[in-house]
């Protein structure tokens, strides 16, 4: 998936065995870049910054699962290297550290032993706004699939970077012990259907919809 507005290039690049959508959006005048859930095939994502020529300012993660952040520590060292210096890691709520902190242990289970613990630099809040690669993007804290799960969204470019939270046609899953399904039903309610009809969703994974779509079809908010 790439998509092109006046002043934003977004490329969706799926990684790890579970095809998260990692995106990676850069400002074509400066080439700098900011990559959002890079959850693993760090030299994958590497290769496609270096094609480009983007340097990456920041990193930002919706939150603490391993399919969108285990691929955190590898591409700093990466990054670190090629630019001379690592990006910001801009993490989600804090209340999603103990998964960050968990990746190894996540992984472990899957026989995926190339994703890492991810270290945040910074933690994000619900009204907090990220001034990067001269676009501004909102935060907002939509828990639920995880405690501390926050969606970025660019208001300029009617764009969110949705996470786990909804996608085409279904919600995150919320089979874990510290998800909470009514939660989530409620803050994509609040939070997301806030937006107008014509904001595009990218979700975690699979194609990406727009909150008019998932607003009046997606089965989790339309009764049968
Ligand atoms: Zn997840």
């Amino acid at each position: 998936m790439h998509f092109t507005f006046d002043g934003l290039q977004v490329r969706v690049v799926p990684v790890t065995p579970f095809r998260q959508n990692c995106s990676v959006l850069w400002n074509p005048e400066t080439a700098e870049a900011v990559v959002v859930d890079p959850g693993g095939d760090a030299d994958v994502l590497a290769q496609f910054l270096g094609q480009n020529n983007l340097t990456v300012s920041a990193i930002i993660l919706t939150h603490g699962h391993l399919d969108h952040a285990g691929g955190v520590a590898p591409l700093c060292r990466i990054l670190a290297e090629r630019q001379g210096k690592a990006p910001v890691v801009i993490g989600p709520d804090k209340r999603d550290e103990f998964l960050l902190s968990s990746i190894e242990k996540q992984a472990g289970h899957f026989g995926l032993s190339e994703l890492e613990n991810a270290t945040a630099d910074e933690y994000s809040e619900d009204g907090q706004v990220l001034d990067l690669i001269g676009r501004k993007l909102h935060v907002l804290h939509v828990p639920g699939h995880t405690p501390g799960h926050v969606v970025f969204i660019d208001h300029a470019a009617k764009i969110v970077f949705a996470g786990d939270t909804l996608f085409k046609g279904a919600v995150g899953r919320t089979d874990f012990a510290y998800a909470d399904e009514s939660l989530l039903l409620n803050s994509i309610r609040e939070k997301l259907f806030s937006l107008d009809d014509g904001y595009i969703v990218v979700p975690g994974h699979g194609g990406h919809t727009t909150v008019g779509s998932e607003r009046s079809g997606n089965p989790f908010f339309n009764a049968g």
